[in-house]
């Protein structure tokens, strides 16, 4: 049976990194939420419409719209042997659409990886987050900056602050992270189904971490 993997931290505790690696280890797809509506929004689409304004505030879109967005993503076929995401499910209702969907799909799940980091850690690292408008990668203006200058190392695509990286939209998302989606660390410790990992250490540390306690390293 193909499994899937999912991905809960906080705001900037390292999991869509973490998530795209452990995706090329496993070559299996890597599905990120908050890059789908945020591509959703950039083309304008109904969905994006909706979703757009409570993105902007550090809200949480409503579970209607993302879990269709997950359904449709997760049913095509790239993702028939098995895929990992990240930002998804975030809420205790998402959690349940996306065990009956799993089941529906033939999928099971492999493990929920908890990638846990301080909020001030968080804070440090979300202000100094710059992304690319092209092709989407992450850099730091301290720990990670792009050789470019202003401009992407990959592709030389202009690099920007997400406006929910700014400071006051930080502080909402944290209260939604705590409220909303903290209890699932819970749901899936129950389900015998959490590793927990600190994503205090460097990129490759962490990794390490990781693939130990899912026993592939
Ligand atoms: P992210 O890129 O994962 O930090 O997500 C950016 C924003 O997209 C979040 O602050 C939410 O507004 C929205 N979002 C992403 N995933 C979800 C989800 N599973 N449920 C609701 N809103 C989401």
């Amino acid at each position: 049976m193909s499994g899937a993997y999912v991905f809960l931290g906080p705001p900037a505790s390292g999991k869509g990194t973490q998530a795209k690696q452990l995706s090329e280890k496993l070559n299996i797809p890597h599905v990120a939420l908050g890059d789908l509506l945020r591509d959703a929004v950039r083309r304008g689409t109904e969905l994006g419409k909706q979703a757009k304004g409570f993105m902007e505030k550090g809200k949480l879109v409503p579970d209607d719209i993302t879990i269709s967005l997950a359904k449709e993503r997760f049913s095509r076929d790239d993702c028939k042997g098995g895929f990992i995401v990240d930002g998804f499910p975030r809420t205790l209702k998402q959690a349940e659409a996306f065990e009956e969907l799993l089941k529906s799909l033939g999928f099971e799940l492999g493990a929920v990886i908890y990638i846990n980091i301080s909020m001030e850690t968080a804070v440090s690292r979300l202000s100094g987050r710059r992304s690319c408008k092209r092709c989407g990668a992450v850099y730091h203006v301290t720990f990670n900056p792009s050789k470019k200058g202003d401009r992407c190392d990959r592709c030389g695509g202009e690099l920007y602050q997400r406006h929910d990286d700014e400071e006051d939209v930080i502080k909402t998302r944290f209260s939604v992270y705590e409220k909303e989606t903290l209890p699932l660390v819970k749901h899936f410790t129950s389900l015998g189904k959490l590793a927990e990992v600190s994503g205090e250490e460097s990129v490759d540390k962490v990794q390490s971490a990781m693939l130990s306690s899912l026993k592939l390293s």
